[in-house]
């Protein structure tokens, strides 16, 4: 009955999926991973990235993509460029399938990230990577000595506003309401961060510039007016959308949809792991979601392990 079935199946396209299928191949596991039908993740939207080690020179989002994609095809990994869009982890062997094709999987590996939320301007799409980011710990280096501007009034904005005000030279919290939803201990940072400041009830309406940033279109949401302000750079911040919707009613998931792990890589189902952003809204970094893709791999090849020595 279980011949058939691939030894692990990755979920992800990511640092965090290749990462996995990387080990997995290593392992002798012969891993599939689908990569979606746009594959690479986060990165393949990011510009320079200096923050990955093992590249001296800043490497751009999309190369260092292509070396993973090819190291792990190197190494033995079968990728499939297909969006996974059914599982079945209440059967054994779990039942992965695609518009393309079904496939049985003695064990999963979930690496399907998230995607940063939009304000869905076509200025912000046109300027992205071009003085407009989702990212301060990946881009804010970038912006020594500017002005620059942050969207949101969660955790992750002030999180991204207290990081960039020691680059900056300023930064302003652009909220569209006249509270915070950030903890209490983040808004007391950014209260009494000198180089921080905020716009209150109001929304970009839209990102200025021809080949980089110099300003934004600020509305006031409660009279109406709005001006042009002059700014370096604008950070999204307005949260993250987990890509883990097929997996609703399989896997537990806290309200925002992210994937709960225990003892690290673990799911509610034996066999099932997940790695990277799909479960961690805390540090969303690549090098992180890699070695989380690493530690995946490592528990999915022990869990093989045991189940072969219990089954003999
Ligand atoms: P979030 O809590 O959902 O906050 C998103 C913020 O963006 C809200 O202030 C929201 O405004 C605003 N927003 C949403 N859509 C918008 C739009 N279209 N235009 C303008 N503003 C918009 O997201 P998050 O800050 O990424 O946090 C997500 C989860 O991760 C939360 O549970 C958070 O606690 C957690 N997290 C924790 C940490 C930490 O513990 N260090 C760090 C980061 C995140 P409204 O307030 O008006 O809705």
């Amino acid at each position: 009955m279980e011949e058939d079935a691939s030894n692990v199946v990755i979920i992800g396209p990511g640092p965090a999926g290749l990462t996995a299928g990387i080990y997995c191949a290593r392992a002798g596991l012969s891993p599939v991973v689908y990569m979606g039908s746009k594959y690479g993740g986060q990165l393949m939207l990011t510009s320079d990235v200096e923050n990955y080690p093992g590249f001296k020179d800043p490497v751009m989002g999309p190369d260092l993509m292509e070396q993973m994609r090819a190291q792990a095809e190197r190494v033995g990994a079968t990728l499939i460029q297909d969006d996974v869009t059914e599982v079945n982890l209440g059967t054994y062997p779990f039942v992965v399938k695609t518009p393309n094709e079904e496939r049985r999987a003695l064990s999963v590996i979930v690496a399907s990230g998230a995607n940063p939320r939009r304000l869905n301007l076509e200025s912000e799409t046109r300027l992205m990577g071009k003085g407009v980011s989702n990212c301060a710990v990946c881009d804010g280096f970038f912006f020594k000595g500017k002005r620059l501007a942050v969207v949101g009034g969660g955790d992750t904005a002030l999180e991204e506003a207290t990081y960039l005000s020691q680059l900056a030279s300023s930064v302003t919290v652009i909220h569209r309401r006249g509270s915070l939803r950030a903890s209490d201990a983040l808004q007391k940072e950014a209260f009494s961060d000198p180089k921080l400041s905020f716009m209150w009830d109001s929304a970009v309406t839209e990102v200025t510039g021809e080949k980089k940033v110099d300003g934004l279109k600020v509305k006031n949401l409660k009279t109406g007016a709005e001006n042009w302000l002059q700014f370096d750079g604008l950070f999204v911040a307005i949260g993250y959308d987990p890509n883990t919707a097929i997996f609703r009613g399989q896997l537990d998931m806290d309200a925002n949809g992210y994937i709960i792990a225990r003892n690290e890589t673990e799911t509610n189902i034996r066999g099932v792991f997940v790695a990277g952003d799909a479960r961690d809204f805390r540090y969303r970094q690549a090098v992180t979601a890699a070695a989380d893709g690493c530690k995946a791999a490592l528990d999915a090849e022990r869990f093989l392990k045991e189940s072969r020595s219990a089954t003999r």
